[in-house]
């Protein structure tokens, strides 16, 4: 082939995907662009083709964003499209569209009618596309870094079921780490939170009570991050909550958060229970957590604020009994 451009090497295209999550503001949850990038391998591991209209790709974006993202994300969901294009100058994805649509600066983002009467394309650059098609596992190394580093545990398998990708044929750990993409890029767990964390509220989920054993080896119980670990949230018992892997879910979906002064839990309006009896989900809504051992361990204000800015899906539920709520989470 004639001017064929060379295939990107795996470790070029690992620190290109790595160096848009570089630029990602510390401590903000910005699921845009990552659900875009997966939804996108998800297409080349189909073997669909390089390039797809923001058309196709839309109804998509905003259930993804509407599932995983913050409050009102999927308002904006049409920003990625435009904008990864500008990522390392183009080195990761292009568009293909009106010449004079194109020429705008990058931050004259076009609306989503402009998107959409234009026909305007989008789609991995030509040697990132190949390299991923080509290279055996270096799509899912890709996919499984974008999920670790952009997102919390809980939801990865959620969420590459939900944009369609298969990551049954996992990449070998460390076969593509790139030189600058290293070990010391990547903030450590600290391996004793999770039992600090569990000890504090006693073993027990401090939103259900939830407190099974198998054994000696309490079952289905998990330390959550109140602000995510791979947003800088520190491996503290004020940033902890012990909760059964069902409460542990709900609060990184943002169904429910806690509220700062009397930690009650609040769900989010957009969390219905067809089952609104006492047996339902919902009863949990306007307690209070189960409060750990000590109050030196109780949930930090500023992690809980996090959690409502970032993660939680306004607006809150209304509590009776709770003076006043508005002013507990933004409406
Ligand atoms: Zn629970």
């Amino acid at each position: 082939m004639a001017n064929r451009v060379e295939m990107k090497s795996a470790a070029q295209v690992l620190e290109a995907f790595d160096n848009i999550r570089r630029a990602q503001r510390a401590g903000v949850y910005a699921p845009h662009k990552p659900l875009l990038i997966l939804l996108a391998l998800a297409r080349v591991q189909r073997g669909e083709p390089r390039l797809v209209a923001f058309n196709a790709l839309d109804a998509s974006l905003q259930s993804l964003l509407a599932e995983f993202g913050p409050s009102g994300a999927a308002r904006s969901r049409h920003y990625p499209f435009w904008h990864l294009a500008t990522d390392g100058r183009g080195a990761l994805w292009n568009l293909n569209g009106p010449r004079d649509l194109l020429a705008r600066p990058a931050s004259a983002t076009p609306n989503l009618g402009e998107l959409r009467a234009h026909q305007v394309q989008g789609g991995f650059a030509p040697q990132v596309d190949e390299a991923l098609r080509e290279v055996p596992g270096l799509l899912e190394a890709v996919a499984a870094r974008v999920l670790e580093t952009c997102f919390p545990t809980t939801l990865h398998a959620d969420i590459a079921a939900a944009v369609g990708l298969s990551l049954d044929r996992p990449a070998a750990a460390g076969e593509f780490d790139a030189p600058t993409y290293g070990a010391a890029d990547r903030r450590r767990r600290d391996p004793g939170f999770r039992e600090r964390v569990l000890r504090a509220y006693e073993y027990r989920c401090c939103v259900c009570g939830f407190d099974l054993r198998v054994g000696q080896a309490s079952a289905g119980l998990e330390a959550a991050h109140i602000q995510w670990h791979h947003v800088g949230g520190p491996d503290i018992e004020p940033n902890g909550l012990a909760l059964c892997a069902l409460h542990h879910k709900l609060l990184d979906l943002g169904a429910f958060t806690v509220e700062q002064t009397e930690h009650r839990v609040l769900f989010s309006q957009h969390a219905i229970s067809g089952d609104r009896g006492q047996q339902g989900e919902l009863r949990h809504h306007g307690q209070r957590l189960l409060a750990p051992q000590h109050p030196g361990l109780r949930p930090g204000s500023g992690f809980l604020a996090w959690n409502q800015e970032n993660v939680f899906k306004t607006p809150a539920r209304h509590v009776g009994d709770v003076s006043r709520p508005g002013r507990l989470v933004r409406g």
